[in-house]
């Protein structure tokens, strides 16, 4: 029956799973104000948790630092197909502050997981991270609808 009724929930709701590889928490905090009342994410329908086994959309903040190699992969790998990965924020495309020439950062973290949209900024405002997850997340559930039959 709850499975039935998870089952329901999921084909209409996206999941979303912060994976912080690495970065200064700006990104995060961002994040975390979509579920404040001012954006209300839930009302489209988007969950936040950090359990990527349930995720829909992985998003990515941070600039992949050196433990973050071998984990970013397989965090990626832990969430269902089909996924969708968005980098937020400059850090996970360029590493941004943290980057220098033979130091521990290793951005883009699109040279280890698939990577399907970005966002740029400093972090960027939550009202395009909004817009991020929105564009990129009816597909998720589209696809997934089509593997399951
Ligand atoms: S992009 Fe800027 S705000 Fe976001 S984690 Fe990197 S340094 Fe921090």
């Amino acid at each position: 029956m709850l499975d039935a009724v998870k089952d329901a929930v999921r084909k209409s709701s996206i999941h979303v799973c912060i994976v912080n590889c690495g970065g200064c928490n700006g990104c995060d905090v961002e994040v975390v104000a979509l579920l404040s009342p001012r954006y209300d994410l839930e009302q489209y329908g988007i969950y936040v948790q950090n359990n990527p086994r349930e995720a829909d959309v992985l998003l990515l903040t941070g600039a992949v630092t050196e433990q973050w190699i071998h984990n970013l992969k397989r965090v990626y790998d832990k969430a269902p197909e089909p996924k969708i990965v968005v980098a937020v924020g400059n850090c996970p495309q360029s590493g941004d502050v943290f980057a220098q020439e033979g130091g521990h950062v290793h951005a883009p973290a699109s040279n280890f997981i698939p990577v399907d949209a970005a966002i740029p900024g400093c972090p960027p405002r939550p009202s395009e991270i909004l817009e991020a997850i929105l564009s990129v997340g009816p597909q998720a559930i589209a696809d997934r609808g089509r593997e399951e039959k």
